[in-house]
């Protein structure tokens, strides 16, 4: 690996459904000094999710005061539950020259940019909205409802890809995947001269 042991935020935002969580895996697996940041939420967890491993699972009022004293870096309400990223551990591993990745959604990614300004932010888009739908339903996660409010959202969160460094077509997995790890070098390159 040529990069420097210079720390970076890494924000992977991107409707869901859209493989987010594959891409960043993927990413991941080829940084050895990269760490995967673990959101608080309100979220009821799924069957095969385990607390302090996929999210930290906790009622509103635990998470309204997280919000209270400051704890988190960004957070924001997502089709009726709330997630937040915890400032501390990302800062911390940032300061020891790591690559810290954030799956989270757009508006939580604004806020990242607003207080961190040398994160990079990567918006994934699918193909369409027609391949999103199906891979929200092929997930077989969320009931019918649930998938068309994920789908409403989505729309809206497209709309606001001017925002992001970058925004990556996930079509093919690969491709994508060697594309938003030559933007992490080219980031932390920028950051090491800076
Ligand atoms: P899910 O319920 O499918 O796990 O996540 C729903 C959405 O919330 C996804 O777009 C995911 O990226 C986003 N999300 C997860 N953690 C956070 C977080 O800490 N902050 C924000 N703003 N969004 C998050």
């Amino acid at each position: 690996m040529t990069s420097t042991a210079t720390g970076l935020v890494v924000v992977i935002a991107g409707p869901s459904g859209v493989g987010k969580g594959t891409v960043h895996r993927s990413v991941r697996a080829r940084l050895p000094d990269s760490a995967l940041s673990v959101s608080v939420t309100t979220r009821p967890p799924r069957p095969d999710e385990e607390d302090g491993v996929d999210y930290r699972f906790v009622d509103r009022p635990t998470f309204e005061a997280m919000v209270d004293r400051g704890d988190l870096l960004e957070w924001a309400e997502y089709t009726g539950n709330l997630y937040g990223t915890p400032r501390q551990p990302v800062l911390d591993l940032v300061a020891r020259g790591r690559v810290v990745v954030l799956d989270i959604e757009v508006q939580g990614a604004l806020q990242v940019k607003r207080r961190l300004p040398d994160a990079l932010l990567v918006f994934l888009v699918p193909p369409s909205f027609e391949e999103l739908e199906r891979r929200l339903r092929g997930r077989g996660t969320e009931d019918d409802e649930a998938v068309a409010h994920r789908l409403r959202t989505a729309r809206q969160e497209v709309a606001q890809q001017e925002a992001f460094d970058v925004v990556v077509v996930n079509d093919d997995l690969d491709r994508c995947v060697e594309e938003v790890l030559a933007l992490i070098e080219e980031a932390r390159r920028a950051a090491a001269r800076s």
